[in-house]
């Protein structure tokens, strides 16, 4: 039987952190061991669902590329099923009538909790006999459908905590339709779950409680039963549930901040599973073959953003300049550096600047940061590069004017570069980190940039000279 999975959740906010780590884990199981990854919009809390939700959930997966395979399931649009599978646990026995107003429920459970006790629900009470039953619906008297919990004890063999046993004394019988005809949380999934001919349920480890009476109904159904695999909380770095309280928690939050989806799936995938060994950094391919069961977690991931952050490092390096080239380009425009137009006849040249800074930057944004002096008409002085490596304003002008003076007559590519610079430090007796770095703040204006002879190849002769003579003359001012 080919594995059906799905990721069900309720559009009642955004698409956060710990349903995407859901959503993925369903989708790698899919993609590696085959089958299909079903999207299900658990929207029948009215009052609490909102469209704006559904499509936060919508982009974020397709963000983060966790494509679905058939049409999307809308909770909602099932509810007469819903009811029919209800009447079906009625005509079975495995349901009753429970005509018992709300308030008298009420009103008993507080007798107990003032009593001290916590409310058990009394079948004896509420099931009456078929007479009374009859003459009531003939009145027309509102009621609930209350499945009938049966005795015994129910558990499963969950694919991430091994097996689970709860006494279903424990478990009162519960409404499985209320008096409006609406179905609760637990009876919709089941009833969905069976007519989507889901194989296996893989969501937080929050729904463990919840389980023990799915797994009652789908047996009430006579449906055959799913696998369960509860997958473990994630937690912020001070080891409570992860929350607003921990920062950004929405998926398109990560997105804004220059996260590239790959490295989100890669760590995202981590909170949770582990490939074995140390293994840590992963293309989604190697997510598909390296995904197993068996590595499925127990216990509470951390979210930590720092890790996130080099992990988005990690995968900016390895992603090539024309793969990046549609992310980043629309925040180079966006940032004002360069028209679309400029870029498109540039193509090649602001491939290989991207090329140089992709590997030495943690997000995206990162890398338009450091290619605005590219940009630039100039460069911009930062106050520490200066103070380190201008100390000595005279000597670096000096030093500068050797080097536009050497540069001046070399052929401009980068091995030759190399080779007429270090013979320069050498005829001027210094070490080649003497002239590098005062010449990387004449061309960058920052401490950091890719090797130096990269630099002088991508702004190219002109524009390098044009901010070694430009240098001279700011250090030589005043
Ligand atoms: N709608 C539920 C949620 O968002 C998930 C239900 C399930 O996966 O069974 O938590």
């Amino acid at each position: 039987m080919s594995n059906r999975l799905r990721f069900a959740p309720s559009p009642t906010g955004y698409l956060h952190v710990g349903g995407a780590r859901t959503a993925l884990f369903n989708w790698l199981y899919v993609r590696r061991y085959g089958g299909q990854f079903l999207l299900r919009i658990e929207d029948t809390d009215q009052a609490r669902s909102t469209e704006e939700s559904t499509r936060a959930i919508f982009e974020g997966l397709r963000w983060l590329g966790l494509t679905w395979d058939e049409e999307v399931t809308h909770q909602g649009a099932n509810v007469e099923r819903h009811q029919a599978d209800a009447r079906q646990l009625l005509a079975l026995g495995h349901a009753y009538r429970d005509f018992t107003p709300p308030e008298q429920l009420d009103r008993l459970r507080k007798e107990a909790e003032a009593r001290g006790e916590a409310f058990r629900f009394d079948r004896r009470l509420a099931e009456l006999p078929p007479d009374d039953v009859k003459r009531r619906l003939e009145r027309g008297d509102p009621y609930a459908i209350r499945f009938r919990v049966p005795d015994g004890e129910t558990s499963w063999d969950d694919l991430v905590h091994g097996t689970i046993t709860f006494p279903n004394r424990d478990i009162d019988d519960f409404v499985i339709l209320r008096s409006d005809g609406s179905p609760v949380y637990n009876f919709a999934v089941v009833s969905d779950d069976v007519a989507m001919r889901i194989t296996l349920v893989m969501r937080g480890d929050d729904h463990i409680s919840n389980t023990p009476k799915q797994i009652m109904l789908y047996r009430a159904l006579g449906a055959e039963l799913p696998r369960f695999a509860h997958l473990p909380m994630i937690h912020g770095m001070d080891g409570r549930k992860l929350s607003k309280r921990h920062g950004a928690t929405a998926v398109g939050d990560y997105q804004h901040l220059g996260i590239l989806p790959s490295a989100m799936n890669n760590f995202l995938a981590l909170l949770g599973w582990s490939p074995g060994g140390d293994r840590e950094v992963m293309t989604m391919a190697e997510m598909i073959e390296l995904f197993s069961a068996d590595g499925l977690l127990a216990k509470a991931s951390i979210f930590d953003p720092k890790k996130l952050e080099w992990m988005n490092g990690q995968h900016l390096s390895r992603t090539s300049a024309a793969e990046l080239d549609p992310i980043v380009r629309p925040l180079v425009i966006q940032a004002g550096l360069a028209a679309a137009e400029e870029l498109e006849a540039r193509r090649d040249w602001w491939l290989h600047l991207l090329d140089l800074l992709r590997v030495r930057a943690r997000t995206t944004h990162d890398i338009v940061r450091q290619a605005a002096t590219y940009f630039a008409d100039g460069a911009q002085y930062d106050a520490d590069a200066v103070a380190k490596h201008w100390k000595d304003r005279a000597a670096s002008a000096d030093t500068l004017a050797a080097v536009h003076a050497r540069l001046s007559e070399t052929a401009w590519n980068a091995p030759v570069l190399e080779e007429a610079l270090r013979k320069l430090s050498e005829e001027l007796g210094v070490s080649t980190g003497k002239v590098f770095q005062p010449l990387r703040v004449a061309l960058v204006g920052q401490l950091a940039s890719p090797g130096i002879f990269d630099v002088l190849s991508v702004l190219g002769r002109e524009r390098s000279l044009a901010r070694i003579r430009a240098a001279i003359d700011f250090l030589r001012a005043d």
